[in-house]
């Protein structure tokens, strides 16, 4: 044994005591003929006291950074203790030291506040693992997955592995392949998912499985995305969408519990997805804070449910007409933010600026002052009288000191924007703290999208996904062809909601699944719907198609995005801060150089020829 005991243990009731500690030199300070060490390991940092008796020894053998160090000595009581950490009231006075392994003058410093750049940190990795904010990362980590698998154990759950080198299982993303050297010009993809096989698994009469499990997809990668993520997987049978929503928010409640100590008693809220679009403009609602969208004009197409709002909407009637802006657009929104009267002119016109970025997209912003005196001061003045502005700001629940902020133009874009405004102007206004925790529920998704490249209907969440049981008779009995794709929307199929939900925590999709088709015909009616020849299908999915035909149980289940799950609960925007080794954001691992080249005799193995380097 190199040590006795870690360098985040010894206290002062060790006084006396002849320990040995290893760890790597944090930082060494000479004064006159005493040296000082800071030693530090995985469980904390304790201080090293060398005395002139050593002088000689450490002359001939220099401490330097990084230095692995073995030292043994007696615990002393220190003069001049540390309040901020555990050891901080003792240190050794060593009586004899072995360097195990010197090291080269680290590039950026191992610490809390680093000056080492991302790419630096990157490179070396296995550096930056050694500081302690990532080292919090990784343990928070270990504790979320420690708590999900004792929860799934509980319950019933079996952890059980699937393969990955597999067939393409479609999630709507691009698969990473393989080639097959013993089959030559043939290709496993890997897996986007385990969805396929956690199916069969309920075929098979495993009803209740989960894995955390590495998910693969070959996707053009934003900020928060890894082409290589883990996800919590599940699969039920013998389950209702109740069920499943019952089942994983106690999981997720368990997690919290576990890892920070948080007591979330009340039921998880629930709201549909054409709600969530509604009232907060995206399908992954924020909603630790209210200011929800008013919405003043709107296509009745997509929200087919919400003709009694167009009708008592103030633009709704005759007297809206002659403001251009609002007349020729489909969608005018707004939100009423708090205290914003007050607003400088500067500050109005930042925010005017902030929406016209070409992230957001619009052409402009028109605003109501709702004075604390009654008066109302809009942008629009020239266009609407005061009993006007009154009625906008009134549908907006604005308050006197509120200003109303309003965005009008094209439905999807002006409702991604209005969506956007409301989560930056709760964030200036402190409104999204990183520990304060909501969930939400989003339900009754629709079942297809469509695809105005290809022309024809996708899948919204994945082609197993079930549609709603009134749904069902309306998606067999008519024709998936779109005949006019202007008019898609009029489709039948446009309106099928399916029996798919997702978790959402602080505005973020933490997991989302489904109830399955468990059916061969109506799954084959999906590959159709989805412009799938038999053959395809066959070629693809006979596998399932062919399990389905065996005695397959309804089920249904979900999947946590594990990661992303880790960062908000650390309080972080990033998921790669809670990878040991993450991709950056060109999908390169920067510290191993990959993907890199391979060798010609590798790629003459496997009878491949690239068109480009090589
Ligand atoms: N396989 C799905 C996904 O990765 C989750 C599920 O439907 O269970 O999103």
């Amino acid at each position: 044994m190199y040590r006795t005991h870690t360098c985040g243990e010894l206290k002062l009731e060790n006084a006396g005591q002849t320990v040995e500690l290893a760890g790597w030199v944090q930082t060494v300070r000479k004064f006159g003929a005493i040296t000082f060490v800071d030693l530090r390991d995985r469980y904390g940092i304790t201080q090293l006291l060398f005395g002139e008796d050593l002088n000689a020894q450490l002359e001939s053998n220099p401490l330097g950074r990084e230095f692995v160090l073995q030292a043994k000595g007696t615990v002393s009581e220190r003069s001049n203790k540390n309040k901020n950490i555990p050891t901080g009231g003792i240190e050794i006075l060593i009586q004899s030291f072995s360097i195990l392994n010197k090291s080269a003058v680290p590039p950026f410093t191992i610490q809390d506040d680093t000056d080492g750049g991302d790419d630096l940190r990157m490179k070396y990795r296995y550096l930056d693992l050694r500081r302690n904010a990532v080292k919090k990362n990784l343990e928070l980590r270990y504790a979320v997955n420690r708590s999900a698998r004792n929860y799934l154990h509980e319950q019933g759950f079996y952890d059980i592995e699937t393969p990955f080198l597999i067939k393409s299982t479609p999630e709507g993303a691009r698969d990473f392949v393989v080639p097959s050297r013993m089959n030559p010009g043939e290709f496993y993809a890997l897996p986007q998912s385990p969805q396929t096989f956690k199916q069969l698994l309920m075929v098979s009469g495993y009803d209740r499985y989960y894995q955390v499990v590495k998910c693969f997809r070959d996707e053009d990668l934003r900020a928060d995305r890894q082409p290589e993520f883990t996800q919590i997987d599940c699969e039920m049978a013998f389950v209702e969408q109740e069920d499943i929503l019952n089942m994983f928010e106690a999981l997720v409640k368990r997690i919290f519990k576990d890892v920070r100590g948080l007591d979330y008693t009340e039921p998880v809220e629930r709201i549909s997805w054409e709600d969530a679009m509604w009232n907060y403009g995206n399908d992954k609602p924020d909603i630790r804070f209210g200011m929800k969208i008013a919405n003043l004009k709107f296509p009745l197409h997509v929200f087919t449910s919400k003709i009694a709002f167009l009708q008592n909407s103030p633009l709704g009637d005759e007297s809206a007409a002659g403001f251009a802006v609002f007349d020729s657009a489909e969608t005018v929104v707004a939100i009423s933010v708090p205290g914003g009267s007050e607003y400088s002119r500067k500050q109005t016109d930042e925010i005017t600026e902030w929406v016209k970025r070409p992230q957001i997209g619009m052409k402009g912003l028109a605003f109501i002052k709702c004075g604390t005196d009654g008066t109302y001061k809009s942008s629009m003045d020239k266009f609407f009288d005061a009993e006007k502005l009154k009625a906008i700001a009134g549908a907006t629940g604005a308050q006197a000191g509120d200003i109303v902020l309003i965005l009008a133009g094209n439905e999807e874009r002006t409702r991604k924007a209005v969506s956007e405004l409301r989560l930056e102007m709760a964030k200036r206004l402190g409104l999204r703290k990183s520990n304060e925790f909501k969930l939400l529920w989003v339900l009754d998704f629709p079942l297809f999208e469509y695809d105005e490249e290809s022309n024809r209907w996708v899948a919204r969440h994945h082609p197993f996904t079930s549609p709603k049981p009134q749904d069902i008779q309306v998606m067999i009995n008519n024709d998936p062809a779109i005949k006019d794709a202007a008019k898609y929307l009029e489709h039948p199929y446009a309106n099928i909601k399916a029996n798919a939900y997702d978790i959402v925590l602080n505005g973020n999709e933490i997991g989302g699944g489904s109830i399955r088709i468990y059916q061969r015909a109506l799954q084959e009616k999906m590959f159709a719907a989805l412009g799938m020849s038999k053959e395809e299908a066959l070629h693809k999915f006979g596998f399932l198609l062919g399990a389905f035909e065996y005695g397959a149980p309804p089920h249904g289940g979900i999947a946590f995005g594990f990661d992303r799950l880790c960062a908000i609960l650390g309080g972080s925007e990033s998921i790669r801060d809670f990878i040991a080794f993450p991709k950056n954001n060109s999908g390169r691992d920067v510290m191993l150089d990959a993907p890199s080249t391979i060798d010609k005799k590798q790629l003459e193995e496997l009878q491949i020829k690239t068109a480009g380097k090589s």
